[in-house]
């Protein structure tokens, strides 16, 4: 088993989920088989119940964890799926060790980070790559060199390295060089700095990845090899590009696989990437362009809808068409507000969330595409409102609502199932993660999917309430998927609309650059057939 860890240096935010996930891609094109870690040395034991404002969006995996959203990095670039056990957080290690210590698996010795800790955090590592039946283990350690928060976990790695061999593991550490003055000089003291930290511990990168506005220069390049001690090819430009899917042509193009294939001692395979490229080519010149809404609420957080964006983009790419999102906060169509941006709109959509804020203009944004004509796709709690939409307006139930947000309404349309009700735990009623779904013939998912039986990832705690399909269904909203006991609904189509469709799933969590969610192709499909005529 060979390990690739790579760390960050002077501050967040710099790409550490790219390169990672990028370096999958490219092995994974050198024909080797290849996993990913992701490390976040905070006390939370997963995503779960972190506030999107803080957090971006909580992405969820087949298995149903919920996890931080570097993970549909993972999925996206390297096209797989992985498991909660792939997700190694601060709060999950200690749980582990004091549950062993109350459980006197200690047999009385003084419990402590180091070995304790560490030890539990390497085992986690290795185990994950064994379970994978991988050749190559990527760990992403989240957090900065430095911060109190990732000491243990970058004790632990330095062990792993004498464990297994230095020839079987890499480090990559990911560095910012800012533009400075008026000269427009790129400095590299911060890099310097972060390096000595991590030399401290007693790690010595094999790599340095350099973020930056511009390619680093070549003078820089030797100066960063000299004071960090790499050689200089070792030190890459991850330069400002476009799109995030150019990052592995950026990486490759500098020869970071050979270099990693070379240290490792592995077979050279020549790499594939004409399937990447051709979709590079397509997501890079577009032939059209569509304005998609998206009605969100924290729609100043592009991060909060990250997978939806990606999902798009992959279907635009699909359909040779730049998809342009249009953010509209649903709050302030409450507030009579950006109207003119639906107007704009060759479609809508409306993503999941919890809590009533901005509830009826996400509502009023239904009734907008409903009424007239405009495609639309609901998800999650864009499907629930979708009928609540229609059973307010179509079926005249008035105050008709989701008991999550009106417990007095006197049509809960979309409610807790009765054996839900009685759970009182929050949490223990969340339906998560991959469920399968039968797909009614003929319906419009189907045409998409192009099979009537199909998996997808969940997470909500409500479900349309089975008392008013009948009524929906006869006034034309059908729901033309259900889960497989037929109890819930999970696909809603609305006939005669030139494309209506809601899921309960979050399809936007399986779409991959390869293969866009079907739901979100058929939403830019016709919104450029609107467009064109
Ligand atoms: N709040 C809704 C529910 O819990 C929808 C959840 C979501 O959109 N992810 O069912």
């Amino acid at each position: 088993m060979k390990y690739v860890i790579v760390t960050g240096g002077v501050l967040s935010g710099l790409g550490k989920g790219i390169t990672t996930s990028s370096l999958g891609m490219l092995l994974r094109a050198r024909e080797l088989r290849v996993t990913a870690i992701k490390i976040d040395p905070y006390l939370n034991c997963d995503a779960g119940t972190m506030n999107p404002f803080q957090h971006g969006e909580v992405y969820v995996l087949d298995d149903g964890s919920e996890v931080d959203m570097d993970f549909g990095n993972y999925e996206r670039f390297i096209d797989v799926s992985l498991t909660t056990n792939h997700n190694i957080t601060t709060g999950k290690v200690y749980r582990t060790v004091i549950e062993k210590e109350r459980r006197g698996d200690y047999l009385g010795n003084t419990v402590q980070i180091i070995p304790h800790i560490t030890d539990e955090i390497k085992r986690d590592i290795v185990q994950v790559g064994e379970d994978s039946d991988v050749d190559v283990t990527l760990v992403e350690l989240g957090g900065t060199v430095g911060d109190i928060e990732s000491m243990p976990f970058l004790e632990a790695v330095r062990q792993l390295s004498r464990d297994v061999g230095r020839d079987n593991i890499i480090f990559i550490h990911t560095t910012l060089v800012p533009i400075l003055g008026v000269v427009k000089e790129q400095k590299t003291k911060p890099t310097q700095h972060s390096v000595r930290e991590l030399r401290a511990i007693g790690i010595k990168p094999d790599f340095i990845v350099t973020r930056s506005e511009r390619p680093l220069e070549g003078s820089i390049k030797n100066k960063i090899s000299l004071f960090c001690d790499v050689p200089s090819d070792a030190v890459i430009s991850a330069h400002d590009v476009g799109s995030i899917y150019e990052v592995p042509l950026l990486l490759e193009g500098q020869g970071l696989t050979d270099f990693v294939l070379n240290r490792f001692k592995l077979d050279k395979v020549e790499e594939d990437l004409t399937e990447w490229k051709d979709y590079l080519d397509r997501l890079l010149n577009p032939k059209d362009a569509v304005n998609i809404a998206l009605v969100g609420k924290y729609t100043h957080l592009m991060d909060s809808y990250v997978s939806h964006v990606e999902a798009l983009n992959h279907a635009g790419a699909k359909a040779k068409a730049k998809v342009n999102i249009l953010w509209v906060e649903s709050e302030d169509l409450e507030a009579g507000g950006p109207k003119d941006l639906l107007h704009k709109a060759d479609g809508i959509l409306v993503p999941g969330g919890f809590g009533d804020r901005g509830i009826e203009g996400k509502i009023s944004a239904i009734r907008f595409a409903r009424e007239n004509d405009v495609p639309f796709l609901g998800v999650c709690l864009g499907f629930q409102l979708a009928t609540v939409e229609f059973s307010r307006h179509v079926l005249g139930l008035e105050r008709a609502n989701s008991s999550e947000f009106d417990n007095d309404t006197p049509y809960p349309v979309v409610d807790l199932l009765p054996e839900q009700k009685e759970v009182v735990d929050m949490g223990a009623t969340m339906r998560l993660g991959a469920h399968e779904i039968a797909v009614r013939e003929s319906s419009t998912a189907e045409r998409l999917y192009g099979k009537t039986k199909i998996e997808e990832r969940h997470r909500h705690r409500f479900e349309i309430n089975p008392d008013f399909i009948g009524k929906i269904e006869k006034e034309g909203l059908e729901y033309t998927g259900r889960s497989m006991d037929g109890r819930r609904m999970e696909i809603a189509e609305l006939a005669g609309h030139p494309y209506f469709v809601a899921s309960q799933f979050h399809p936007e969590f399986k779409s991959r650059p390869l293969r866009p969610s079907p739901l979100h192709y058929g939403l830019v499909q016709a919104s450029l057939e609107r467009k064109t005529g």
